[in-house]
This record gives structure tokens, C-alpha cells and sequence, in this order.
């Protein structure tokens, strides 16, 4: 049967102000089928806009009962919030909220609500939590699929933060998930969240503003400039730098060519957490060396994302290529500089495209809790940010982007490979470490989706 034939069924369960999508002509069907990247796009049956918790759980008991295969969609950040023809997409646009309870120094999340949202909501009750770098980012698959945060040190990652879920399972009922009614879950939801079900609610824990180490609720960001062929001086500078834990520095090492004039340097884009005024000390070495460009200042902490807005802007063929390391190989480094020209010269489309070395001086917080978070020991990750606009650039573009992970990764053994969660191309043991783990994430999913209606990721 088609999907279009049983969704009258569908319509009639949910409340008036939810939608259904079938046009593909339809302006507003085309606007929700966009996403930040157009790799893998595909044009699904159906886009289905809940506005609430129960019409969600209606959906995914009508979508069970009829066998119709479907994904969600909360920031459309990610390559996995799609599907073709044969399925339909939850698009939870119209159901989303935060709530900050001040007493318990907590927050509620629900459905697509956005990183910008929440910083800014916790920001004027005096709180923060540990959220990434994408304004646009949804809040709770961000939280589910680990989170890198602005702020690590100070609060782990943003897995770290979860406290309890509300969440749908494969049959349709609705499980609130806590340390006393579900701990297994709930070990699983903090880092491979996006395998178990349709979290509709994430409560979560806040960190007072003054915990940023100054009493105005900043973070100290800045940028120094440098052409490309002052690498070797720089990289021998920021080994140092990055090793340095008296201070919470972090940020990118970015090799790039930057809109308007596209000339190739690199740029160090860095955070301080702290005191502001230590911000300059912390980075003496970086301005002994006279870049062409320096420049630093204190910002609100939900406002540290701003100035990356263009990032967030959907389609084109981007990926954020992400992976963990374990040192910073200069000599490495300086040959992905070369790889990263030749990938422009060959396919000038993709000049957008930034290889990019991220480090945090200072270690993850570690939770007391064991969860399925396991990278608390990673302080340094290549951070490739993949943007070209020809198709047909497709296979090249991700060709360089694995030579350089090869260049980063030619002190490790296969033993020593680490993956960041929020992608699903390496094998999963990579993401979440450890055969302990492995193995209780692989049970859990048996539990609960044990045919795969949440993806296949752990199944296999
Ligand atoms: C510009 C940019 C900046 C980023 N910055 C960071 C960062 O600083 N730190 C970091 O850790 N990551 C970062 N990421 C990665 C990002 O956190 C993940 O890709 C995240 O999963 C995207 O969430 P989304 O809601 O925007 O995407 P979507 O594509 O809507 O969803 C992502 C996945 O989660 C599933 N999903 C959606 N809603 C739910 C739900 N309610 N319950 C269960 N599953 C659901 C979707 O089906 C899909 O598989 C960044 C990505 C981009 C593009």
C-alpha cells in the first residue's frame, strides 16, 4: 500500500495544527526538506509535523503499525535526517520549548528546540550548559550524540549534562527514562542517544554563569592570522600552547582561503576560559610571532557562536569530518597543508573547504557516572570541514579528507582510532570504546529496537 493511501489514517489521530507534507512542488515542503548539507539528500513520501509529545507517539505507533520506515528531524544539521520515497520524515519543527528550573539548577528541552535558543534562555536565568558551536544545531540529538562543548573542562561534554529522557520506543509507547527507572537506558541515551527511540524530552543539568571562572558569564574569543608559508613556526608555537594546561585555552588551527579574497593562510581561531585579562598571557607566544591579523575580546558565552553564523547556512555538499587524535604531529600537519592545495587545485569548488586541528589545553570533566560517552581522554581532534558545490567533486573531496586523516593518524594503530559520534562511517567501535561498552550498547538495542527502526547502527 502507499504511503499516501494510509495518511488519512494518520491525519485523523493528530491534533489540528499539525501538518503533512506530500506536494514536492509545495514551497513549504521544499523549505523543510532542506538540510545543512545536501550529501545523501533524498525526497521522502511524506514530511510530518507534530506539535506536541502525544502527536509524536501517535505517529510513531501509526508509522509501526503500517510499516512505514521513518526518521527524525530536529536542526537538520546531520547527513541522517532523511529518507526516500518508500518513508516519512518527523520533522519536529513546530514542537519545541526550554525551561529552566532555577531551584534545581536544571533545564528542559523539547523536540527541535536549537543551541542558540538554549544558551540564550539559560544565559538570562544566570546559567550556561555545556553546548557546542552550532547556533542552529538541535539541542537534543546534539546532546544524544555526545557533544563537544565550548567548555569541557569546566563541564564535560554535553552527554555529560543529560539527566533524564522522554522517550519513544520502536512499539510507540512513551518511557520517561531516569537513573531509577531505566539506568541501562539512560547510559546508552548519554552519548549514543540517536539508536533507541524518538527522544521527545531532555532534562538537563545548568552550570551557574560565575562557573566560567568571571563573574560577567564570558568567554574570551580571538583570531590570529598567519600565511601559509609561516606554518612551521606556527605549528612548533601551538605544540606548546596546546600542552600548556595552566590555561583553558582552545580552538582550531584552520587551513583555509576566507571569502572575499580567498588567499590560503591559516587561521587559529581560538577560546579562552577564565578571567578575560589572562586571555592575552595565555597567548603571548601566538602574538610574539606578529600575525598579519590579532584580535581578541570577551563575549557573552551565548553569543560565542555568532560570528560563525555563515556556517550554519543550508546546502551545497558540506561534512563536518571528524575524528579523535592522540598528539599533535607537526610534521603531519605540515603535510596536510600541501594536501589541503592540492584538493583546491584539483577541485576548486570545494574552496570552502577548511582542514581543520582542534585542542582543548585542559582534559574533559569526567562525570561520576560510566555512560556511552568514551572520549573524556581526547583533547585533540582533526576537525575537517568538507564544502564543495559540484557533484562531481563528491568522491575526490572525501579522498583528500581520508589522506588526511592518514596523515594525523600515522603514529596510531588501528587500536588507537577514535571517531567522533555524530558521524556513522567507521566501524562503531571506534565511537563508543571499549568492548565493555560495545556490548552493553548492543544489548540495549536488541531491548529496545531490535529491528532497526531507529537506524541499524549497533544491530550489526
Ligand atoms: C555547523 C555545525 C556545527 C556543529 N557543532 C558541533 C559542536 O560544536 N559539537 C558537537 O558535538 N557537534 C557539533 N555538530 C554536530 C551536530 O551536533 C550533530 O550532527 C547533531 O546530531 C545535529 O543535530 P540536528 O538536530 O541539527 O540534525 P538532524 O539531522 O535533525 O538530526 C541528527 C540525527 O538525530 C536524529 N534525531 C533528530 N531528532 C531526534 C530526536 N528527537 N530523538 C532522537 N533522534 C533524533 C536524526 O534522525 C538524525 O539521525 C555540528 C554540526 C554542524 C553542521
Amino acid at each position: 500500500m502507499s504511503i499516501i493511501s494510509q495518511l488519512p489514517e494518520l491525519k485523523a489521530v493528530l491534533t489540528p495544527g499539525c501538518q503533512i507534507l506530500t506536494d514536492h512542488n509545495d514551497t513549504k515542503f521544499v523549505e523543510y526538506l532542506k538540510r545543512w548539507t545536501d550529501i545523501n539528500l533524498k525526497v521522502p513520501g511524506a514530511i510530518v509535523l507534530p506539535t506536541s509529545e502525544s502527536d509524536c507517539q501517535k505517529i510513531v505507533q501509526w508509522a509501526s503499525k503500517s510499516s512505514v520506515p521513518f526518521v527524525m528531524k530536529s536542526g537538520g544539521h546531520s547527513e541522517y535526517s532523511t529518507i526516500g520515497s518508500n518513508g516519512i520524515i518527523i520533522d519536529l519543527s513546530l514542537y519545541k520549548g526550554v525551561e529552566v528550573d532555577a531551584d534545581s539548577g536544571t533545564a528542559t528541552l523539547k523536540g527541535s528546540i536549537l543551541t542558540k535558543d538554549v544558551a540564550t534562555t539559560l544565559a538570562k536565568a544566570g546559567y550556561f550548559t555545556a553546548l557546542g558551536n552550532g547556533n542552529t544545531v538541535g539541542a537534543i540529538p546534539y546532546f544524544l550524540a555526545g557533544g563537544a562543548s565550548l567548555t569541557p573542562s569546566i563541564t564535560g561534554f554535553g552527554a555529560d549534562q543529560i539527566l533524564s529522557a522522554h522517550l519513544i520506543t520502536a512499539k510507540g509507547e512513551l518511557v520517561n527514562v531516569t537513573e531509577e527507572s531505566h539506568p541501562e537506558l539512560l547510559y546508552g541515551l548519554r552519548g549514543a542517544g540517536q539508536f533507541f527511540g524518538l527522544v521527545t524530552q531532555l532534562v538537563i543539568k545548568c552550570h551557574p554563569l560565575h562557573a566560567l571562572g568571571n563573574d560577567q558569564g564570558t568567554i574570551w574569543a580571538g583570531s590570529f592570522v598567519f600565511p601559509l608559508s609561516r606554518a612551521q613556526e606556527v605549528a612548533s608555537v601551538m605544540k606548546n600552547l596546546m600542552d600548556d594546561d595552566r590555561h583553558a585555552t582552545a580552538g582550531l588551527i584552520m587551513i583555509l582561503a576566507p571569502p572575499p579574497a580567498r588567499k590560503p593562510c591559516l587561521v587559529i581561531a581560538t577560546k579562552y576560559t577564565g578571567d578575560p585579562k589572562h586571555a592575552p598571557e595565555a597567548y603571548k607566544a601566538l602574538y610574539e610571532l606578529h600575525p598579519l591579523v590579532a584580535n581578541g575580546a570577551s563575549m557573552p558565552i551565548q553569543n560565542a557562536n555568532d560570528a560563525q553564523d555563515a556556517l550554519g547556512a543550508k546546502g551545497d555538499f558540506k561534512r563536518f569530518g571528524i575524528i579523535g587524535l592522540h598528539r599533535f604531529n607537526q610534521d603531519a600537519f605540515l603535510k596536510t597543508i600541501e594536501l589541503w592545495e592540492e584538493l583546491v587545485a584539483e577541485c576548486p569548488d570545494a574552496i570552502n573547504t577548511a582542514f581543520n586541528f582542534k585542542w582543548d589545553s585542559k582534559p574533559a570533566k569526567k562525570p561520576d557516572f560510566d555512560s556511552a560517552m568514551s572520549l573524556h581522554d581526547v583533547r585533540y581532534f582533526q576537525n575537517n570541514l568538507i564544502w564543495h558545490t559540484d557533484a562531481k567533486s563528491r568522491a575526490k573531496v572525501d579522498e583528500y579528507n581520508d589522506k588526511s586523516y592518514a596523515l594525523m593518524r600515522s603514529e596510531d594503530t588501528e587500536a588507537d582510532f577514535v571517531d567522533f559520534p555524530p558521524g556513522r562511517a567507521g566501524p562503531v567501535h571506534r565511537r563508543y570504546r571499549g568492548g565493555e561498552r560495545i556490548a552493553r550498547l548492543k544489548s540495549l538495542k536488541r531491548e529496545w529496537d531490535p529491528t532497526g527502526v531507529f537506524t541499524s547502527e549497533l544491530l550489526e
